[in-house]
């Protein structure tokens, strides 16, 4: 496995990272043990970067599963926060949640622009708070806009971005793959960590997984790449291909190619709270009933934290 500073932080990362929503009540809902056995196997396995969010709802599994680790694995994380005070709870939470003494990496969740990140100033600045007396290591954004990734050069306290990122340009909302390139070479050139997201297309590419992942690995800015894995099968591929290796044929057979998809659950009530919620566009209400546009979704699993009923799951 290789192992890259995330830009000028001196965080050292696998270039493979767990993208650990897969594992979350929002999408494969393992459970809190065996959520925690597949990422202590990964640890195993070499992998020593851990993404996550508030909203994935999984600090149990990442809790239960650094128990008695030391040093613990490097943990990324994420808030919707805007105001300082919201953003202190978060803070509070994935500390108290996880059984960290320090977050690695925290984000401002899904920015859109340079507008939207003045509008959460006040949480960053929280952040950048926190980051001074050492409980935050490096702070940044996720993004799944160009405007984002150009908006972020604008603030160079930010040192870490995880960009929408893959072969297809699947996902990335206001623009094509070549203009995130551009913008990310611009990124890389400050010297920015950057760890992309979803070089799978949320799942849409994996009949073509191999070629998606080296597509990714082909990128030298990118530090490292959150891919989401929900089983061992799933692990070995992933480390297979990472580290230039061919992939088992035993596990080859045990891991579904089949593209994922968004079910939504006959006891839908439309109350659209899923559809106003979806970063993608990617629902519409018609008939009090909810409807995916699968062209649009990115199997984000978002959706399904806003759905008190529990209609939403990707299989
Ligand atoms: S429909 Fe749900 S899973 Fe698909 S992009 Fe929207 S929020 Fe994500
Ligand atoms: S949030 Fe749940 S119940 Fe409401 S419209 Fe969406 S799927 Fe249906």
């Amino acid at each position: 496995m290789e192992y890259r500073s995330l830009g000028k932080t001196g965080i050292n990362v696998s270039r493979l990272c767990f993208g650990t929503l897969t594992i979350g009540p929002l999408q494969a809902g393992l459970s809190i043990k065996k959520g925690a056995y597949l990422i202590r196997e990964a640890c195993e396995e070499g992998i020593n970067f851990f993404d996550t969010a508030e909203t994935y709802k999984n600090y149990q599994q990442l809790y239960e599963a650094f128990k008695g680790i030391h040093p613990k694995p490097v943990v990324a994380t994420k808030s919707y926060a805007y105001k300082k005070e919201d953003m202190e709870l978060s803070l509070i939470s994935a500390l108290k949640n996880m059984g960290l003494e320090v977050i690695d990496i925290f984000l401002l969740h899904e920015q859109e622009s340079e507008l939207t990140i003045k509008g959460h100033y006040p949480a960053l600045e929280y952040l950048l708070r926190a980051k001074q007396k050492g409980y935050i290591r490096a702070v940044g954004i996720s993004c799944h806009t160009v405007a984002a990734v150009k908006g972020a050069l604008k603030f160079p306290e930010i040192d870490i971005i995880h960009p929408m990122i893959n072969i297809k340009g699947i996902g990335i909302k206001d623009g094509t793959l070549e203009e995130m390139l551009e913008a990310l070479e611009m990124v890389e050139q400050n010297k920015t960590g950057i760890y992309g997201m979803k070089p799978l297309g949320g799942g849409h590419l994996i009949g073509s997984y191999k070629e998606a992942l080296n597509f990714a690995l082909s990128l030298e800015f990118l530090d490292s790449i959150a891919v989401g894995i929900q089983s061992k099968g799933e692990l070995i591929i992933n480390k297979a291909i990472f580290s230039g290796e061919p992939v088992p044929e035993d596990y080859k057979e045990k891991v579904s190619t089949k593209p994922r998809k968004l079910v939504i659950g006959s006891w839908c009530e439309g109350c659209g709270k899923c559809v106003s919620n979806c970063p993608q566009n990617a629902l519409q209400l018609k008939d009090s009933r909810v409807s995916v546009i699968e062209k649009e979704c990115t199997l984000c699993g978002y959706c399904g934290a806003y759905c008190m009923e529990m209609c939403l799951k990707i299989f």
